[in-house]
């Protein structure tokens, strides 16, 4: 019998019975009083618990994405929404997730700080989903409850193809994870969850935002998806101090703009100027703000480049040969270049 995804034995017993916690600032919501109910100091700046349902943040993104508020979620980081997935939808010791490999790691460790047990069906060689072998596992193995494709994906920096067609035949939960997805403009599936059920998109802060230090995450779902992710986290999992700075970046659009653009004219030279560098062998192709670019000894290049405090992420052992070069600022690309030329 052909697997298809249905709701109730994709979620885990124990959340679809979960009561959540109810905190102070649930049962008492007016912005007026004098504050006796949560047990805080009276006194200080930051004495006072953050709203959890971060309902101003999520006002400010619904508009700036096109998605209602309810259909938004926002975690500490995308990290933490992807161990909540794992918490909902996958029963520690017998559950599994498919995760198509080289891509990023963390979809990995979150299983196994859960139990889960992975199925790793490989990207092709031109680095896209086998989609056939995906949907075949899944089919196969009932155990299979979660997958995660990463578009733009990371290390390999391409956005998938086919997306859509396997979300729509999986019979578990997609995340999408799109943290690269503003240096790809028009391919986010952010507004594709009415007609997927079983979609759940990533957004971050963390790169095109620039703020990954403030830790907001945003998951875009059908709104039952959401609350279970609502019930499930953290009361105040998302600090005051983080929910402001992700406030004030929405608030800027025009400097979010203009470092966009920055970056991508970067990327463009980085593309123009790499291949004329000898040890440099090829450059995949990029809808990210970083290159995965194929040298001559990868080991030899990064300690070098480590020796000339220029840091780039080795990734040797997940594509050989290659190291990843994330797309900096004008004058850090200048020195990037400058060391590679020099090792000729
Ligand atoms: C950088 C990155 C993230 C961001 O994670 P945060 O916890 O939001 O900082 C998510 N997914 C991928 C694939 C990334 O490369």
């Amino acid at each position: 019998m052909k697997r298809t995804f249905e709701w109730t034995k994709t979620v885990r017993p124990n959340i679809l019975a979960l009561h959540p916690y109810s905190s102070a600032r649930d049962e008492f919501t007016g912005e007026e009083g004098i504050f006796l109910d949560a047990n805080e100091n009276p006194f200080g700046e930051y004495n006072r618990y953050p709203d959890p349902h971060q309902k101003a943040l999520k006002q400010a993104l619904s508009e700036v994405k096109g998605v209602p508020a309810g259909q938004l979620f926002i975690g500490n980081g995308s990290d933490e929404i992807i161990d909540l997935v794992y918490r909902i939808f996958c029963e520690p010791g017998k559950d599994s997730v498919i995760i198509c490999p080289p891509t990023y790691g963390m979809y990995e460790v979150a299983a196994n700080i859960n139990d889960v047990a992975i199925r790793r069906i490989p990207l092709t060689a031109s680095f896209q989903l086998n989609a056939d072998a995906i949907l075949q596992t899944a089919q196969t193995d009932p155990s299979v409850k979660l997958l995660f494709l990463c578009s733009p994906n990371n290390p390999t920096g391409n956005g998938l193809n086919g997306v859509e067609e396997v979300i729509r035949a999986f019979p578990g939960i997609v995340v999408a994870d799109e943290a690269y997805i503003d240096f790809y403009p028009g391919r986010s599936l952010k507004n594709r969850t009415a007609t997927h059920p079983n979609l759940i998109v990533m957004q971050t802060f963390s790169k095109a935002w620039a703020l990954a230090s403030a830790r907001v995450g945003i998951a875009f779902a059908q709104e039952r998806l959401i609350a279970l992710m609502d019930k499930t986290k953290p009361p105040y999992n998302v600090s005051r101090l983080n929910q402001e700075a992700a406030l004030a970046a929405l608030s800027h659009p025009e400097a979010f703009e203009e470092r966009l653009s920055v970056i991508l004219e970067q990327k463009e030279r980085l593309l123009h100027e790499l291949p004329r560098i000898g040890i440099v062998k090829k450059i995949y192709p990029s809808d990210a703000n970083f290159l995965l670019v194929e040298v001559d000894d990868a080991n030899r290049v990064y300690d070098r480049l480590v020796e000339k405090k220029v840091i780039v992420r080795n990734r040797h052992s997940q594509v050989p040969g290659c190291i990843r070069i994330t797309v900096g600022s004008p004058e850090e690309n200048d020195k990037l270049l400058k060391e590679l030329e020099m090792m000729c």
